[in-house]
């Protein structure tokens, strides 16, 4: 099956930058030409008026939670906890598949062609995101097991569920790490010799909060970075989420270690968690920087175009300083730099020949999007741009979702499923 996306701005995201008007021939999962393409392909799909960019990478989600939406706002962490937590208690295996379809299908719709979920019961995960046709880097949470409300032990749980679902084509099975706040030394080193039997990727949450540091501090002496540091678990190739409350020292120990950071600008200013992220200093430090949205009672949605603007204003604010976070270094955290956090920049993150067919087209002749051209579109995508001008996706040469229309599952049934399920689980 071949397709030719005819006659769109191609923001190509390949090494120059290039922003060309032209075609996106796709063979099969893949991307076989750029440019102006000479092909007789089985179909064309106009993308005059439009821009033709990678899928967007969202770096850290708890994709589930959609069905939580905006049950616990505007209070403080603890009392977010407390309710979300009791929520989460009662929640059945059904209602996580039944929640990560929701999440799946607002991605799908705002752009998001790759997600790296955290969360338990994410063999049901797997399940909702094959279904609607995303591709999952899904980790399931390890902590100690006097802290869980999972059955048996969660490394166990963890290995079991890699095992199980390492040959799904648009699935990959990894490991989340809650936290220090829960994880003991043997917890951190158990999850680091299974990453590194498996072969497979960590991420954990890090210094979100002041009080997790100082509590650790109190209780090791080491702020959380240098204490991961010092017992010989941080790895090249990991995902440290959130990196709020990070000193210039514990920053270099994440670049010395080749460990990438997941900046959630949007739940951190809404939980209040007080300070903004060190990212110009990871930028200078040589630290990989991403973007992730986090769950949807901490955003409270999953839309990374949103994302990208809140980012680059909370630190233009933040330092008074217009050139910090500029609109092609937003866009660069969820499409190549994302996919170098994931290990997969040989397959994603921008249009190139080789590179797997993850391609969105964004309708630019909205109002808000007018004018869009070569030297603006970038800019446009990332303070501009509503998220539902995302008028196809694509994940592996496959349309998931077509001229605004989801076209892998019945999205008015999923919908009024979740809707049902969240009435149940919610009073
Ligand atoms: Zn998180």
């Amino acid at each position: 099956m071949s397709i030719l996306v005819k006659g769109g701005l191609i923001v190509t995201q390949n090494w120059k930058r290039e922003v060309v008007k032209g075609d996106v021939l796709i063979e099969g999962d893949k991307i076989s030409d750029v440019g102006h393409v000479k092909a007789r392909p089985d179909e064309i799909i106009d993308a005059s008026g439009g821009d033709v960019m990678p899928g967007l990478i969202n770096c850290h989600t708890h994709v589930a939670m959609a069905l939580m939406r905006s049950v616990a706002d505007d209070v403080k962490l603890e009392k977010f906890l407390e309710r979300t937590f009791a929520i989460d208690a009662k929640r059945t295996p059904e209602d996580v598949r039944i929640g990560a379809t929701l999440g799946c299908l607002e991605m799908a719709r705002s752009g998001t062609t790759t997600l790296l979920d955290f969360y338990y019961s994410e063999d049901e995960v797997a399940n909702a995101v094959e279904q609607v046709g995303l591709r999952g880097y899904l980790g399931w949470t390890v902590l100690d097991e006097k802290f869980t409300t999972q059955k048996g032990k969660p490394i166990k749980n963890c290995e079991n569920f890699i095992k199980g679902h390492k040959n799904r084509p648009l699935i990959k099975p990894i490991i989340s790490i809650q936290g220090v706040y829960v994880c003991s030394d043997e917890t951190w080193l158990a999850a680091r010799e299974l990453a590194t039997k498996e072969s497979t990727l960590c991420q954990y949450h890090v210094s979100e909060t002041r009080f997790e540091v100082y509590e650790h501090q109190k209780k090791t002496g080491k702020r959380p970075v240098e204490y991961l540091s010092d017992i010989g678990f941080l790895g090249k190739g990991d995902v440290a989420a959130h990196g709020v409350w990070l000193t210039i020292n514990e920053v270099r120990q994440l670049a010395k270690a080749g460990v990438s950071v997941a900046h959630c600008p949007v739940s951190n200013m809404k939980l209040a968690s007080g300070g903004v992220a060190p990212v110009p200093e990871m930028f200078a430090e040589g630290v990989n920087v991403c973007l992730g949205t986090d769950g949807c009672s901490s955003n409270n949605t999953l839309d990374l175009f949103s994302e990208m603007k809140f980012a680059s204003l909370m630190h233009k604010a933040h330092r008074w300083d217009a050139g910090v976070l500029p609109a092609q270094k937003c866009l660069d955290m969820v499409t190549l730099d994302a996919a170098k956090a994931i290990g997969a920049e040989k397959k994603l993150g921008s249009i190139e020949p080789g590179k797997r067919a993850d391609i969105i087209v964004v309708d630019c002749n909205g109002a808000s999007m007018i004018p869009t051209r070569a030297e603006n579109a970038v800019s446009n995508i990332v303070y501009a741009s509503p998220s539902h001008a995302v008028r196809d996706t694509m994940v592996d040469g496959r349309f998931v979702l077509r001229d605004w229309k989801i076209v892998t599952v019945d999205e008015p049934k999923l919908l009024k499923t979740a809707e049902d399920a969240a009435a149940k689980l919610i009073e």
